[in-house]
């Protein structure tokens, strides 16, 4: 879409060198308004068409994105970040989640059978519908990946989708959505409207059923007026997720892949690693091979069509660099140590801050308590596993969580970990585990992703039961016993019934299929 002279505007501006990229709509209720009423006659075609077309429409719409030359690029203008993360993880992922979804949701949608003890002579046929318009509004750091990707469920599904990226980052989802249009699918099915907090708002008042990938702040506020209009609601929220060392790790690995989920793609990720525990034995060892890697990483302005050398690129969004400069202030009043980084590159034009470690941190300290989402991650001591658990549990939320150490221990901590994923000696990948549904706990969110669960909740499932033909004579007699005029006779029966149903257990020996 493009800004008219009349419309208000957003101008979308480079975070790695502050130039200006493009301006789009600010389309506001109107904008919402016209794609909703767009979607609501687009969706049932859509939804009545044979699984295998809507298949086949996201395996095109997946080979316009690998074939086009832009995409990467546009990525890595708006966000910031590496080239190297803008296709090995977000077009990566996005792939294989269509690769994966489009086999979950056809076991998902076929309709299955009940047989109620009760009525022997009937059967209940389950039949999933779609919802019918489903709105995603998606967040700045991860421009495909909680944006666009989150709709391919709900498409196959058999809704039609409209998207509310953010602000800061709305180029890809209009590439995409053109993408969409080019590969021959109906423009209507999938939509992206460009606008500010208020186009999210709106679009949450008209739809069907939405999902939300944002601050806690703001999922709550969607969450509510989702609950006003009894609608679904799946929101992916923040993290503070803990990364747990103990003395059995691996501690080359370990420090390899901390430094990794720490500061891939600055820091702007919600399953990163927020916190590091490590137990005494092993902290000091630890600490220098991580600020010994961090320091060895190669920070500049990305190059959107192919950048050799660049593990970290900018900020997306300049307001976390006020979070990472609040809480180093924060944490080196009480006592930590900068062991690397520590900085604001303001000899860049764009938004960069150094890759950033603390140690001697303590768990009253902002760095241990809030999200920080930016690059820089500080280091606890603890004594041992059982301190560094009652620690990671210490959060109001629970989304990720990593262990390295010895399998069995890292697993028996990992069980009584409160967090919606856990990953042993390993850090991320399991974002992209998209066989198993990911979803935070506590203020983490509510809902998942992935998973045939992820397909199934952008449905309404429909109850149609009906006789089983042989048994009608049987039914006619069922239907006797239990309609008007009631019988005195009849209750006796029912209740001597009862007795030998349930206080007896004959109804535990019936093996109903379900
Ligand atoms: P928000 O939660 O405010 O934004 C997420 C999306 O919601 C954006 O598209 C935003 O639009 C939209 N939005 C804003 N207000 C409303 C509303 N009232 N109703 C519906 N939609 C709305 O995140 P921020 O960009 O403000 O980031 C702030 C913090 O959130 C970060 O510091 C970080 O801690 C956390 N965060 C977590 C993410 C995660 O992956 N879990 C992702 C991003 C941020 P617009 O951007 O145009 O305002």
């Amino acid at each position: 879409m493009v800004a008219t002279a009349t419309a208000p505007t957003i101008r979308v501006v480079s975070p790695a060198t502050g130039g200006l990229l493009a301006e789009v709509p600010d389309e506001g209720e109107a904008g919402v308004e016209r794609a909703v009423a767009a979607a609501r006659g687009a969706a049932p075609p859509w939804g009545a068409r044979p699984y295998g077309e809507r298949a086949e429409a996201l395996k095109r719409w997946r080979d316009a994105i690998l074939d086009d030359p832009e995409a990467a690029c546009t990525l890595v203008e708006e966000s910031g970040k590496p080239r190297h993360e803008a296709i090995g993880i977000e077009i990566l992922y996005l792939c294989e989640l269509i690769r994966f979804t489009i086999r979950a949701a056809r076991r998902a949608l076929r309709e299955e059978s009940r047989h109620p003890l009760l009525f022997l002579t009937k059967k209940t046929r389950l039949v999933r519908r779609p919802l019918g318009v489903v709105g995603v509004i998606g967040p700045w750091n991860f421009p495909i990946l909680n944006n666009a990707a989150d709709c391919v469920a709900p498409l196959l599904a058999g809704n039609a989708v409209v998207l509310k990226p953010s602000e800061l980052t709305p180029l890809i989802s209009l590439r995409l959505a053109e993408l969409w249009r080019r590969a021959g699918n109906p423009a209507d099915v999938f939509q992206v409207v460009t606008g500010r907090g208020a186009t999210g708002a709106a679009l949450v008042d008209r739809v069907d059923g939405v999902m939300f990938t944002g601050s806690v702040d703001t999922g709550r506020k969607v969450a509510a007026r989702a609950a006003a209009r009894l609608i679904p609601c799946v929101t992916e929220l923040g993290g503070k997720s803990p990364f747990v060392v103990l003395a059995s790790a691996d501690l080359d690995r370990a420090a390899e892949a901390c430094v990794w989920s720490s500061f891939m793609h600055s820091g702007q990720a919600c399953i990163r690693t927020e916190r590091i525990y490590v137990v005494e034995g092993v902290a000091e060892r630890f600490e220098n091979l991580l600020a010994e890697r961090i320091r060895s990483l190669r920070q500049h302005v990305p190059n959107p069509g192919g950048d050799e050398a660049c593990d970290l690129g900018a900020v997306t969004f300049p307001r976390q660099i006020e979070v990472v400069e609040r809480h180093l202030a924060d944490a080196q009043s009480k006592g930590a140590r900068v062991a690397a980084g520590g900085r604001r590159r303001t000899e860049l034009e764009g938004n960069f801050f150094e890759p950033t470690l603390l140690v001697g941190a303590t768990q009253e300290m902002a760095v241990m308590r809030e999200e920080t989402f930016g690059p820089l991650v500080a280091v606890m001591r603890v004594r041992d596993a059982e301190e560094a658990l009652r620690l990671a549990n210490d959060s109001h939320l629970g989304l990720n969580a990593t262990v390295f150490g010895a399998p069995d221990e890292a697993m028996s901590l990992a069980r009584r970990l409160d967090s919606g994923q856990v990953i042993l000696n390993d850090v991320l990948v399991n974002y992209l585990v998209v066989e198993a549904p990911l979803g935070g706990w506590k203020q983490s969110g509510l809902g998942v992703r992935h998973g045939i669960e992820g397909v199934r909740q952008w449905t309404r499932i429909q109850a149609i039961t009906v006789r089983r033909p042989l048994l009608a004579p049987v039914e006619r007699l069922i239907a006797k016993l239990l309609a008007f005029p009631y019988d005195p006779r009849v209750l006796a029966v029912v209740s001597r019934a009862l007795r030998l149903l349930y206080r007896r257990g004959l109804a535990e020996k019936f093996r109903a299929p379900h």
